[in-house]
């Protein structure tokens, strides 16, 4: 693929290191430059690094109807030799095109996305936060952009990538228990549905629990599976729990959970952390009872974003509270989060050669 390169000017884009004072946090900052390709006559098109700004687009684009459209979030991370690598892109980059099937769009093939980010991550390596904690959020997208109003799968596409520069995502250092609300009557994603795609509808569909959730001073929803029995996921991050005997457990992939690559990697370190890990069908009601009898002493959520987020309770909707032990991020988590990031950072081995250093290309 021949990528064409629509740059700023050298005086309209960064020409220092950034080097930001206060914690930017996660998300919010873009940089110069975007990647765009699009999709039409059954191929991938005109891929360009262009200046960041807004996309056209037809009012009657078939993503803003019907909704094809579906993301990836990535890291990237600054190595103490001042270069960036990528980690487990690989997985992204598989992960949208298995989303890409399940919307009957077409899939990118691998090597284009890995060009175009890795294009796009090296043009603006300037834009790496010189901050603690920090990383690139590398958000790949793609959405439907044929104009019609017909209910079929669109011929034309766009796939885009931006990155955001992101602080530390808990500033305190992943020192505090989050509480999730086990819901009942909202649901994520039913068996032939499409909750295992990253798809955009998918966290549309999730704010009305959300906004449940707030209700209930929660931070995020715990799903249950459409017959209220077992434990599915939190709808952005998958769930796991630490048994009394160090076992860590994560719930069985199904087609109504996102096979999260932080879960899989998890999944991978059992032998670094020295405690086995595994997948079970879990039943809500032997969790609850095991959370009250203190078979169950440290529970959490695995996502790129935060990697490792502790659950110190869980509440239901009538308002009955179970607390995990004694609420607080337990030892368990913090040593897979330290484990996690300190690989990702490049302060210890790589064990699976799950980081990638992006070329130096663009001169
Ligand atoms: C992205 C996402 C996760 C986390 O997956 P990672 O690959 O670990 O970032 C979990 N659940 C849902 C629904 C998601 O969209």
């Amino acid at each position: 693929m021949e990528i064409k390169y629509q740059l700023k000017s050298a005086s309209q884009r960064r020409s220092t290191p950034y080097q930001p004072t206060e914690n930017i946090g996660f998300g919010r900052i873009r940089t110069d430059h975007m990647f765009v390709m699009d999709y039409a006559d059954g191929q991938w098109q005109n891929p360009r690094v262009t200046s960041f700004g807004p996309l056209p687009i037809s009012p009657g684009a078939m993503a803003l109807h019907y909704g094809q459209s579906i993301f990836e979030g990535a890291k990237a991370f600054l190595h103490p030799n001042d270069e960036i690598y990528t980690f487990r892109l690989d997985k992204n980059i598989e992960r949208l095109n298995t989303s890409a099937s399940i919307l009957c769009m077409p899939h990118v093939p691998a090597e284009m996305q890995k060009q175009a980010i890795e294009a796009l991550i090296d043009v603006e390596r300037l834009w790496f936060p010189r901050q603690e904690g920090a990383c690139f959020y590398i958000r790949p997208f793609m959405f439907a952009t044929e104009d019609n109003l017909s209910v079929r799968s669109a011929n034309a596409y766009t796939y885009c990538v931006v990155i955001s520069p992101s602080g530390a995502y808990y500033p305190d250092g992943n020192n505090s228990a989050i509480r999730l609300l086990v819901s009942k009557k909202y649901h994520r994603a039913v068996s032939g549905g499409t909750g295992a795609a990253k798809a955009s509808g998918n966290y549309a569909a999730s704010l009305r629990a959300a906004t449940a959730a707030k209700e209930f001073g929660a931070a995020q929803v715990l799903y249950l599976d459409a017959n209220n029995q077992q434990i599915e996921e939190a709808g952005a991050m998958n769930h796991f729990h630490v048994r009394k005997d160090g076992t860590l457990i994560i719930p069985t992939f199904t087609d109504t959970i996102l096979k999260s690559i932080t879960s899989q990697s998890v999944l991978a370190l059992g032998e670094h952390l020295g405690c086995e890990i595994k997948q079970e069908t879990i039943m809500i009601d032997d969790f609850i009872a095991d959370v009250r009898s203190g078979e169950i002493v440290e529970a959490g959520g695995f996502g790129t974003a935060a990697v490792v987020s502790a659950v110190g309770e869980y509440i239901f909707e009538d308002n009955t509270i179970i607390q995990v032990a004694d609420g607080q991020v337990g030892p368990v988590t913090k040593k897979l989060y330290q484990l996690y990031s300190d690989i990702q950072n490049g302060r210890c081995d790589d064990p699976y050669n799950w980081l990638t250093q992006i070329p130096r290309l663009y001169k």
